[in-house]
C-alpha cells in the first residue's frame, strides 16, 4: 500500500486544517501557507498520489474537484475577477505532497502562468 500524506489525516479530521468544504468524493481546506489572499487545495478523499495514478474509477471524484472549485470561488467573491487552478505532478511538476491536489489560487492578479528559467 502506498503510504498516506497528511492530508489523508485532514481529510478524516485527525490533524486540525481550515477546511472549507467536504463531501463523500472530495475535501477543500485553505492552504496552511497561503501565496495569495484566496489560496485552497480541494483533494480527493481516496489517497490518489499523482495525476499520473488516477483510474477510470475517479472520473467521478475528479469532475467534482472542478465543480467545488467552482463553488468556493463564488463564496470567496472571485468568480468575477478570477483565478487560476493548478496542480502540481511528480519531480518536474514540483508536487511536495503525494496526495493528489488542485490549488485554488486567486484574490489578485496571480501573474504569469510560469517563469522561464533564465
Ligand atoms: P504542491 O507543491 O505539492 O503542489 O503543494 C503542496 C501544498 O500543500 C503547499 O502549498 C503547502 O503549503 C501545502 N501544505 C503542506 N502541508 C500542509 C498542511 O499540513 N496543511 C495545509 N493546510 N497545507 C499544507
Amino acid at each position: 500500500m502506498i503510504e498516506e500524506t497528511i492530508f489523508s489525516k485532514i481529510i478524516r479530521k485527525e490533524l486540525p486544517s481550515d477546511m472549507v468544504y467536504q463531501d463523500e468524493l472530495v475535501t477543500a481546506f485553505r492552504d496552511i501557507s497561503p501565496r495569495l489572499p484566496t489560496h485552497v487545495l480541494i483533494i480527493p478523499n481516496r489517497h490518489i498520489p499523482t495525476v499520473d495514478d488516477i483510474t477510470d474509477d475517479d472520473e467521478a471524484a475528479m469532475g467534482r474537484m472542478l465543480s467545488v472549485a467552482r463553488k468556493i470561488a463564488r463564496e470567496e467573491g472571485i468568480s468575477e475577477s478570477g483565478y487560476r487552478l493548478i496542480i502540481n505532478c511528480r519531480e518536474d511538476g514540483r508536487q511536495e505532497v503525494p496526495h493528489l491536489h488542485m490549488h485554488l489560487l486567486g484574490g489578485e492578479d496571480v501573474g504569469p502562468l510560469i517563469s522561464k528559467k533564465g
